[in-house]
């Protein structure tokens, strides 16, 4: 296959499919998992079980799992330990099968982004664990306000938002980037054909 299957997954946009619980951001596995097979139908994944049979490992004192992801024929493997919301083991007597399947789904999803898909969201868990690096306060940019439903200052439509070559922008966008080229809120139609004057 000629076509960069990495780079076509990590151009998908999965910021609208991910969740935050406690410091922990999440992307849907099931989405995930559907985005993946759309464009590769021949992908599969695997939930690797212990010696026993069952599907998460263990050490006696805390448990992981280890799962895979097969696209374009390549496996990513990713290990996972069974964790609470604040990124700390649980112990292997509290953890309950409902945080063994949540494991598994996370560490599913995390092998999706081995292959691309939202690997962006997890830029930020390597950060030492103990100590929560803390951003430099940036000084909020001003914005205009911008009221929505605007009406079009051309032809009186209410602007609306606009899929256009797979992206969305919504009212909020298309008043902004009109107003700062055109000086006056514009319909997407509109700010087109004045973008061809
Ligand atoms: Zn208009």
């Amino acid at each position: 296959m000629n076509e960069n299957y990495f780079a076509k997954l990590n151009a998908i946009n999965v910021n609208d499919k991910t969740e935050k619980k406690g410091k922990l951001t999440y992307l849907s596995w099931a989405w995930a998992w559907g985005e993946i097979k759309k464009l590769y139908p021949d992908a599969t994944y695997t939930i690797y079980e212990n010696k026993d049979g069952w599907c998460y490992h263990t050490d006696g004192k805390t448990a992981w799992v280890k799962t895979g992801v097969t696209v374009n024929g390549i496996e990513y493997i990713e290990y996972l330990p069974v964790m609470d919301a604040y990124n700390k083991s649980i112990p292997l007597d509290k953890v309950t099968s409902f945080d063994v399947n949540k494991t598994i789904q996370r560490s599913l999803t995390k092998a999706c982004a081995r292959h691309g898909l939202g690997l962006y969201i997890y830029a930020g868990e390597d950060l030492p664990e103990c100590e929560e690096q803390k951003p430099e306060p940036k000084p909020e940019p001003k914005k205009e306000t911008v009221e929505i439903p605007a009406k079009c200052e051309k032809c009186g439509n209410t602007i609306l938002p606009v899929m256009h070559e797979g992206k969305k922008f919504t009212g909020e966008q298309i008043i902004r980037s009109s107003k700062k080229k055109f000086g006056k809120a514009l319909c997407w139609d509109c700010a087109m054909k004045a973008n061809e004057n």
